[in-house]
């Protein structure tokens, strides 16, 4: 039988017990503050929270996969940013029902998906409440070599690229991803990223933020948008078409990036779509939001997901 949650204190001194270290973190878990080394790069700083019943289901997932995707939707976005992720603080608000088995599964998952990635959690906070499992994590990461990449950076005549098929993720994907620091720090050694985001909240919201933060336009090619099988399978059953899944569900967690046409002719080289699952679906414009499906031009609706404040979300 599952044992009670024992307090705070116990969870703590049992998170506390096999902490790995790295060389940025001189004072973990413990002590008021954490202490970190300064680092030459500059710091890259993100927070998200996973709250239960809009970002997952405890029941369905497990506590294990849900501390691996709160770490993971993190550690994406230093990936959008080209950057290492390093050091994570994470906020606990645990529901007072939850046994210290699961609170441990939780902690376990949030450290095996940090280790992946050499991320050290060197601190956070932990409450009981009698809410839903609430967890926000903080991470910090580094730039690379030329910098981080930005949202701003796109340019007319850019070729638009993602980092892998889309869509389709509420059917398990959002939970058992894999952060795309590698690839995205890989593309960034090779040739200049003009701008790049994480697909968290769908293609065409994401993709419509760089536009907008870049005061261009973009050209998307239905054919060239490259679609999950789980986005074909729910189209088979909600008359949704994929291409739709495609470019409107969210928590792909694949990178969408800009890049110089002779930058992209490059990418394409050393990425060929046999081989890889990289994929030039478009072209930064002078204006506009367009989808080329067919020989038409449609305007394209930057749809996609969005918390909504002051409704249910059952
Ligand atoms: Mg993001």
């Amino acid at each position: 039988m599952a044992t009670a949650f024992p307090g705070e204190f116990a969870f703590i001194e049992w998170v506390k017990k096999d902490q790995p270290d790295n060389d940025s973190m001189l004072v973990g878990i413990g002590d008021d503050c954490a202490v970190l080394a300064p680092s030459s790069r500059a710091t890259l700083v993100t927070t998200d929270m996973l709250m239960e019943g809009s970002c997952f289901r405890l029941a369905e997932a497990g506590p294990y996969r849900v501390g691996r995707k709160a770490m993971a939707v993190n550690i994406s976005d230093i990936a959008a940013m080209a950057g290492t992720p390093k050091t994570a603080f994470v906020s606990l608000g645990l529901p007072q029902s939850m046994s210290f088995e699961d609170a441990k599964e939780l902690h376990r998952g949030l450290q095996s998906m940090a280790g992946e990635f050499g991320v050290v959690i060197a601190g956070g906070d932990t409450n009981t409440w009698d809410g839903g499992l609430t967890i926000s994590v903080t991470l910090l990461g580094e730039v690379i070599g030329r910098g981080a990449v930005l949202r701003n950076g796109a340019k007319p005549g850019d070729w638009i690229f993602v980092t892998g098929p889309l869509g389709g993720s509420i059917l398990g994907h959002h939970l058992d991803f894999t952060p795309r620091v590698d690839f995205a720090r890989r593309l960034h050694e090779q040739v200049k990223l003009h701008a790049m985001i994480d697909i968290s909240d769908g293609l065409a919201k994401d993709l419509h933020r760089i536009v907008t933060a870049s005061g261009v336009g973009a050209e998307l090619e239905a054919i060239n948008i490259p679609i999950t099988d789980d986005a074909r399978r729910m189209s088979a059953q909600n008359g949704k078409t994929a291409l739709e899944h495609a470019l409107g569900d969210g928590e792909d967690f694949e990178l969408a990036f800009t890049v110089s046409e002779e930058d992209g002719k490059q990418l394409l080289e050393t990425y060929p779509p046999d081989r890889s699952t990289l994929r030039m679906i478009g072209r930064i414009v002078e204006s506009g939001f367009w989808l080329l499906d067919g020989g038409h031009r449609h305007v394209l609706a930057p749809v996609g997901y969005e918390h909504h404040f002051g409704q249910s979300t059952e």
